[in-house]
């Protein structure tokens, strides 16, 4: 008998899920509490959408149980991915690090060839409807909308998203609905984020670019590092790299645990190499005053924050009377340059929700929850987050097309 499958979200994962369902021949409902669906997907890739990434394996993902992805990531792989897109019109091209885009540039074109599937395929969407309640009665489920409305289906799959980016819609009520089901959920907290440091110079320093390598310092040990595009701001500091390390960040702070950034301006370079370096620099030009001599070494604007924070007072000695100590403390701050970490961007700018429905409770072959028949998950509501760089949308496209395609039969 023809399945009635209910899709509460209509993001990437619902919207997929939709598709696969009613390829199989169910009747498919996607209920989005917007005016349309698909907000998120339009701001992702800062508009370009990087939907999947040729290097997707369990090693990319987050969370209590990480190998949790290997189901649904081998069922629906990146090759299968790229066929789906390329089916429906996107030209793609694969650029550093494996991150795949579409050829328009556009995320919208992304949305555009999902939605004209969803429609030629009849599956009905309906927007502006919140739902509010999730219950099940003699094998039916009832999914009530804020407007009083309640719908009935024998499959329901839940895709409302975490709590990253509130305005797109997904603001964590999600999960909610899933604990009225009696699911759990572990500890949320905000990742892919640029993180708030402590410091008097970030107003001076707001804006300063330099490509370097950034790491999380937890009890003197580094636990995550990455390298690229570091830019300092008013509040701490951003970038790609920093994105990438923000979770062990964010998962230390949680815990009340003090945690520290280190960055490295002059990445590359040994100690000894750097402090050779701004010898040689000496020994050519002695007479320069000492901020004058780092230009064309440094970011003219990082100068006086670098020579203040390695205690340096009068700038404009010649350079010829810097002490070996005083040298010594500017290689370090060039290297070895440490921050206490005040906390995260939060919500509003995370890029994904760490944490999430726990995974124990959902068969990863199926997306289908242990607890409660007929019941699936896809997308960031679960406790599966992944690296910056389409892993998060794979996760979606993956995990989605498994339970739409368990939830049609
Ligand atoms: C700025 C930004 C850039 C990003 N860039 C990338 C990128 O380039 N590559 C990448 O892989 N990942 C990226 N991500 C992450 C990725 O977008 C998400 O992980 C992915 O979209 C999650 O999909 P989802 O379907 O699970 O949830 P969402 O996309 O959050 O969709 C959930 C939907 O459910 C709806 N909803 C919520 N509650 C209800 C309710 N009660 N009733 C009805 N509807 C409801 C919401 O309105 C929303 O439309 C980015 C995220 C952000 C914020």
């Amino acid at each position: 008998m023809t399945k009635q499958v209910i899709i509460i979200g209509g993001g990437a994962s619902g919207m997929i899920a939709g598709i696969s369902a009613r390829r199989q021949g169910a009747k498919v409902i996607i209920l989005e509490r917007n005016p349309r669906v698909g907000k998120k997907l339009l701001a992702t890739g800062n508009g370009r959408c990087n939907f999947t990434n040729i290097n997707a394996n369990v090693n990319c993902y987050n969370g209590n149980n990480p190998k949790f992805v290997y189901g649904a990531l081998t069922a629906f792989s990146v090759e299968e991915t790229l066929r789906f897109f390329k089916k429906m019109g996107i030209q793609y091209k694969i650029e550093d690090f494996g991150r795949v885009y579409p050829m328009s540039d556009q995320a919208s074109s992304v949305l555009d060839v999902l939605l004209y599937e969803l429609n030629q395929l009849g599956v009905e969407i309906i927007c502006n409807a919140y739902v509010t309640d999730v219950s099940k009665k003699n094998n039916k489920f009832l999914v009530q909308t804020e407007d009083g409305k309640v719908y009935e289906g024998d499959r329901v799959i839940l895709t409302t998203g975490g709590k990253a980016m509130p305005s797109s819609g997904s603001d964590g009520n999600g999960i909610e609905l899933a604990k009225k089901l009696g699911h759990t959920s572990t500890v949320l907290f905000p990742a892919l984020v640029q993180l708030m440091l402590e410091g008097p110079y970030f107003k001076r320093l707001s804006g300063v670019k330099f490509v370097g390598k950034a790491e999380v310092i937890y009890q003197n040990k580094s636990i995550a590092q990455d390298k690229g595009d570091i830019l300092f701001t008013n509040y701490g500091i951003s970038g790609p790299p920093i994105l990438q390390i923000s979770r062990k960040a964010g998962e230390l702070l949680n815990s009340k645990k003090e945690v520290y950034l280190k960055v490295s301006i002059m990445d590359g370079m040994s100690m000894i190499e750097l402090k050779e370096l701004i010898k040689e620099r000496i020994r050519l030009n002695g007479s320069k005053p000492v901020d004058f001599s780092f230009v064309g070494l440094i970011n003219k604007r990082l100068i006086p924050v670098v020579l203040a924070e390695a205690g340096i007072k009068n700038f404009n000695r010649p350079v010829s009377g810097l002490s070996n100590s005083e040298i010594e403390s500017i290689t370090r701050i060039l290297l070895d340059w440490r921050f206490p970490i005040r906390g995260t961007k939060g919500w509003t700018s995370a890029q994904v929700t760490a944490g999430g429905i726990n995974t124990k409770e959902i068969n990863p072959n199926t997306m289908e929850s242990i607890l409660v028949k007929g019941l699936f998950f896809a997308g960031e509501i679960l406790d599966i987050d992944g690296l910056c760089g389409g892993y998060n949308l794979q996760w979606s496209w993956s995990s989605g097309f498994t339970a739409g395609l368990n939830a049609s039969w």
